[in-house]
């Protein structure tokens, strides 16, 4: 890939910095800091602001149409747009899930009517999704998913349960993917539906998780009813649809997490240089010295191996199965970050928020806590080895 920037592109760049400049504020944005790589409850509605202010500036969904609101970009300006959010120390957008995965899996695959309707209010916030994949007995084996949705009319009716739904609290659609054919291969009879979260027979009951915050949930559907013109994609076609949107959250994962880890590798850095231990800086000692080094290392190659994925897209393919490695690669750097930071706090590691002694108000705590999570959201790590060793080295079926 060639990094040198079009004139046009360093404009762009310079339009974005800019525009980062005047608003990133300090004051408001040390708050969401410290909610770490994933939007926390309580500052939902400064998030929802923040990504309509990107938006009316112009600068979220570079890459999607511009007949469906986006500025028809390529993701090189993409790419230069989270490097500036890095160097910006700049939070992520609220609508995570529509951004990354509903928009740009309605656009491939949907209806005009579909990509006319949605995209735009997910770019705005107007709207929030959420993605209903998951449930108690099918996770790393989504196939085998047994919530049913049957023909009625011209419409389905949904019964069954998704578990671990992200933002399901709060969103006002959800990515469904529900059994339409309980007599074809399991891969075969399912259906991609884009479900109305305010629909009659809906329940969501959040569930707390190990940092203390419920930021996923239970989702129940009780005879929902939901009109057969919400299908994406075709009638149990839904795998395939469903597989596309894993690919992009993959590489939604590579492109905005590999600004997450920079930014928690710069809190790092500075935590590093603000302890002192025997009375000496941390960051004297040669070992903590030699790890953060690794981290930095780890972080600029997790930053080419996007690229590397970008050249694939700005030939006008769609993401692969490598985009795994991007998903692991964060998990990998993330989790050594967290850990990293316990090492340094040493005995301070031990107090949370609410403590007068902890460091930062207990930030890294929950950081740590949360970053167990990396491993299983959007697919576990041995999930991905599996996707990597089959369908990138060509090794027989695990
Ligand atoms: C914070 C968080 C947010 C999430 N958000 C959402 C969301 O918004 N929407 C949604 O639909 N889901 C969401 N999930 C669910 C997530 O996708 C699943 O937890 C994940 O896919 C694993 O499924 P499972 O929990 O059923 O575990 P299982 O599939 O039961 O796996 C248990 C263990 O067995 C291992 N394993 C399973 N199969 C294999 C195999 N073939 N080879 C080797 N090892 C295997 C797994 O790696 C894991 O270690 C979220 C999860 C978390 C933690």
């Amino acid at each position: 890939m060639d990094f040198t920037l079009t004139p046009e592109q360093q404009s762009f760049r310079d339009e974005v910095r800019g525009w980062l400049k005047n608003n990133v504020s300090e004051s408001w944005v040390a708050r969401l800091r410290q909610s770490s790589d994933v939007p926390r409850p309580e500052v939902y509605d400064l998030l929802r602001d923040w990504q309509r202010q990107m938006y009316e500036a112009g600068f979220v969904g570079l890459t999607w149409p511009k007949e469906y609101g986006g500025r028809s970009l390529t993701f090189m300006e993409e790419m230069i747009l989270h490097e500036e959010m890095a160097l910006a120390k700049a939070p992520p957008v609220l609508n995570i899930l529509a951004i990354g995965m509903a928009g740009p899996t309605i656009i491939a695959y949907g209806t005009e009517e579909q990509k006319k309707r949605y995209p735009p209010k997910m770019l705005s916030c107007e709207e929030v999704w959420c993605q209903g994949y998951s449930e108690p007995n099918s996770g790393s084996d989504l196939a085998s998913l047994s919530t049913r949705a049957v023909k009625d009319g011209e419409h389905y009716v949904v019964n069954g349960q998704k578990v671990w739904t992200s933002l399901a609290h709060v969103a006002d659609w959800m990515m469904l993917l529900a059994r339409t054919d309980a007599d074809a291969p399991k891969h075969k009879g399912i259906t991609y539906f884009l479900l109305d979260m305010h629909s009659p027979g809906v329940t969501v009951k959040p569930l707390r998780q190990l940092t203390g915050d419920a930021e996923f949930n239970e989702v129940y559907f009780d005879n929902v009813r939901v009109h057969e013109s919400q299908i994406l994609g075709g009638l149990n076609n839904g795998w395939a649809v469903g597989m596309t949107t894993l690919m992009y959250e993959r590489l939604a994962l590579g492109f905005g997490l590999q600004v997450r880890l920079r930014i928690a590798l710069d809190g790092l850095v500075e935590l590093a240089r603000n302890t002192t231990k025997n009375g000496a800086p941390v960051t004297k000692d040669p070992v903590m010295r030699q790890k953060l080094a690794q981290l930095w290392i780890d972080t600029e190659v997790f930053k080419y191996t996007g690229a590397r994925a970008i050249t694939k897209l700005l030939k006008g393919e769609l993401p692969g199965p490598e985009a795994s490695a991007g998903k692991m690669m964060w998990v990998d750097g993330h989790q050594r970050v967290q850990d990293l930071a316990m090492e340094i706090e040493g005995s301070y590691s031990q107090l949370t928020k609410g403590s007068a002694w902890a460091v930062a108000e207990g930030l890294w705590q929950h950081t740590f806590l949360r970053s167990r999570a990396n491993s299983i959201e959007g697919g576990t790590t041995e999930i991905q080895k599996n996707i990597i060793g089959e369908r990138v080295l060509g090794l027989p079926k695990g």
